[in-house]
């Protein structure tokens, strides 16, 4: 296994632009490991006449790399696949350093990240259209799909692989030219994938990167100018909101993944174990800081005094510290903001009558942690239930009956994924229809899957990746009418 001073010498601190590695016009910034405090390394900062000069490549290596045969894009995917895998440990290190999960979880995370570069390059081929005879019998309709045009994408700091390749990957196989803005806090993951890129062949200009403190100033514009075709964002619902606004000036194709505020419901009649397993994944997982994280749990009065006891024995013996660490489970949170955060919705609840069941509080530095937490008896009104909590903080609150669980989960601005647990199939079935989320678990506590159209409804977002759906997102309907005769 390769130390961590090593991958830290050899990960790439430089732009990527038009395929050379080059200094950033505001100098450069540090890059924190979130369990330490300490800086890892110091990489570029770019400004925004340097995230023009990365449109300008994407724009110029548009034409050709969408003329590029289908075969040709594939094979490049699949390689990048290989040797992601190849460095698995490698890359799953470099997402613990910068971002704090635990490692077992990193490396998940390169498996799930790697597996958007398989399973595009398996739909790069399969690209189709239509073609047929109109009803009027006087002419030939031909549908036809080409790629949308050089792309900007935004990631965030959470997931620093897989919010990247989920996006790359279908852009690259539908034929287009890429400008990413990795998040500032987790930059090192998407450095190091674009220099992986460049080893499995893929020519100078298709995927620029540019990392930045300023990532308003730089991402204005790009986003204004014409040439540009595709914004695809991944973060919080308010900065979505502001990009969709600033899209609109150039009537651009959106894609937005935004915030969650996943509900949890268990019945009473649910299989206990089941739903505790479960509900350790739909929580913990990322240390809470997932989009997909369960943020209410909803469970049937019956059952919340057992649910209650079982996850808070298993919560109180979770294991907390760096992630490199064996055993780990809980790693920090991605700063000192993300803490005070967590605590203030901990605070509100606990004023408005929640029971601290475990944890409860930030744990004294170094690094940026917060205890593992159960609150119970969780009361309407408090701002845990309606804000995204993004930390390791498992709140109960309970229902009567079905009507008010639905009532209950479908009671948020949110929609991105629900999670529910019940043995009665006409009940699941029922929920699949009512609850207003773009993805569900039904009995099962996480749902993510490369083959699988990833996305939300209502302030959650805009279309989907993953899936074959995913590889729509960058491409545009074209109809030709040819007169029959
Ligand atoms: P964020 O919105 O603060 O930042 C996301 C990205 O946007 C970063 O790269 C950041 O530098 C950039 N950014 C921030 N302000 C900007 C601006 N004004 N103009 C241009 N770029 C700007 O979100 P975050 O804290 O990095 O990530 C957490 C959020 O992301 C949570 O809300 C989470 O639910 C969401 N998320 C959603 C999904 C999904 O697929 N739906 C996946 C992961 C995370």
């Amino acid at each position: 296994m390769i130390s961590e001073k090593e991958l830290l010498d050899k990960v790439p601190r430089g732009l990527f632009i038009a395929g050379s590695w080059t200094d950033g016009g505001a100098g450069a910034f540090p890059v924190i490991d979130p369990a330490t405090g300490e800086t890892l390394v110091e990489i570029a900062d770019a400004t925004p006449e340097d995230g023009i000069r990365a449109l300008d490549a994407a724009v110029a290596a548009q034409q050709e790399w969408a003329a590029t045969p289908p075969r040709t894009r594939s094979d490049i995917l699949r390689r990048a696949f290989d040797l992601l895998m190849a460095r698995a440990d490698e890359f799953a290190l470099l997402m613990t350093l910068e971002m704090g999960k635990p490692l077992p979880e990193a490396r998940g995370e390169v498996t799930y990240g790697g597996e958007f570069l398989r399973w595009f390059s398996e739909e790069a081929v399969r690209i189709s259209g239509r073609y047929g005879l109109n009803p009027e019998g006087t002419g030939r309709m031909v549908i036809s799909q080409r790629p949308v045009g050089p792309c900007f994408f935004i990631t965030p700091w959470n997931f620093p692989l897989a919010m990247a390749t989920r996006k790359i990957a279908p852009a690259l196989a539908a034929g287009c030219t890429v400008v990413v803005k990795p998040a500032e806090l987790t930059p090192l993951t998407t450095l190091a994938f674009v220099a992986l890129l460049e080893e499995a062949g893929l020519p100078a200009g298709v995927v620029n990167v540019v990392t930045t403190t300023h990532s308003a100033a730089l991402s204005g514009p790009i986003i204004a100018d014409p040439r540009l075709r595709k914004l695809s964002f991944t973060g919080s619902t308010p900065v979505g909101k502001k990009l969709i606004a600033q899209a609109a000036e150039g009537v651009l194709r959106v894609s937005m993944e935004l915030g969650g505020n996943a509900p949890f419901v268990v019945f009473d009649d649910a299989d206990l174990d089941k739903a505790v397993d479960g509900a350790m994944l739909a929580k913990f997982r990322n240390i809470g800081q997932a989009c997909t994280a369960s943020n209410r749990f909803i469970v049937h009065r019956s059952v919340a005094g057992e649910f209650a006891r079982r996850v808070t024995e298993r919560v109180a013996a979770m294991r907390v510290g760096r992630g490199t660490e064996d055993g780990v489970q809980i790693g920090p949170l991605i700063d000192r903001k993300a803490v005070e955060g967590t605590e203030a919705l901990v605070t509100d609840a606990v004023a408005r009558g929640a029971t601290v069941l475990a944890g409860g509080a930030p744990i004294e530095g170094p690094g940026t942690f917060f205890a593992p937490t159960v609150i119970s008896g969780v009361a309407a009104g408090s701002s845990i239930l309606r804000e995204e909590i993004f930390g390791p903080v498992l709140a109960i609150a309970t229902f009567e009956d079905e009507d008010e669980a639905v009532r209950l989960a479908n009671d948020t601005e949110y929609g991105l994924v629900s999670y529910v647990f019940t043995r009665d199939l006409a009940r699941g079935h029922r929920m699949i229809d009512r609850l207003e989320t773009g993805m569900m678990g039904l009995n099962a506590g996480v749902v993510s899957n490369a083959a699988a159209p990833f996305g939300g409804v209502k302030q959650s977002g805009v279309g989907r990746e993953g899936g074959l759906e995913g590889i729509h997102e960058f491409l545009s309907t074209k109809y030709t009418l040819i007169p029959a005769d």
